[in-house]
């Protein structure tokens, strides 16, 4: 889909965080006058950032990486998400775009209003959802930015990286491997994980080494 309409990255997808940012705002700005009107709800923050971690999860594996029968859900869905296995090189669909998040906000939020219409949790909620939501994004964009040894950005990097390079069917999470550990996707091959050539060259801090020297 992305070269037959390559118009619709603008919509789609972001080209960095920072561009991501203008658009989640609006939603940061509604959560904050919720919490600032009716209270802060530290359970409603806490379960927001845990509800966000298993959308990580369950995005990546039961819709990006799940053929459907229908060809038109497999080109939709797949189309951003499958493209961004086959070119890791292209920076352009690192992040979700201002269509994207704009679909996904109702549906994501449809299943909490059914159990809970307290202005004060629902504030707390959507700010927890939205600010694990954006930290994830930041995680994704580094993580292709260039290679980590340590720390939790190493971690993180090899448990993607071998999800991207050796099993596309296992650690689907994106900030941790909490949701692959509970439902059986937890791949620790992962830990033995060394870059290829390949994957370090798709880095963006080595397409710029490479710019350079050309
Ligand atoms: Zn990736
Ligand atoms: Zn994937």
């Amino acid at each position: 889909m992305i070269s037959d309409y390559p118009e619709l990255v603008k919509f789609f997808a972001s080209k960095n965080p920072g561009q991501l940012l203008f658009f989640v705002l609006p939603l940061w700005g509604l959560a904050l006058y919720g919490v600032e009107r009716f209270g802060l709800s530290f359970l409603g923050l806490i379960l927001g950032a845990l509800y966000w971690t298993f959308l990580e999860y369950a995005i990546h594996r039961w819709l990006y990486h799940t053929h459907f029968k229908s060809r038109t859900l497999n080109y939709l869905l797949g189309s951003f998400h499958l493209y961004h296995h086959q070119d890791m090189g292209d920076r352009r669909v690192y992040n979700a775009g201002f269509g994207m998040i704009y679909l996904l906000t109702p549906i994501v939020l449809a299943p909490v209003l059914l159990l809970t219409r307290d202005p004060g949790v629902l504030g707390s909620l959507t700010l927890g959802l939205t600010g694990a939501y954006f930290f994830y994004e930041c995680v994704h964009f580094l993580l292709h930015y260039r290679a980590y040894g340590s720390g939790y950005l190493g971690y993180i990097q090899r448990f993607h990286f071998h999800h991207h390079d050796r099993a596309p069917h296992k650690n689907f999470g994106n900030t941790s491997h909490l949701w692959d550990w509970l439902l059986g996707t937890y791949d620790a091959r992962y830990k033995n994980y060394v870059m290829p050539v390949a994957s370090r060259n798709s880095l963006i801090t080595e397409k710029t080494q490479e710019a350079l020297r050309a």
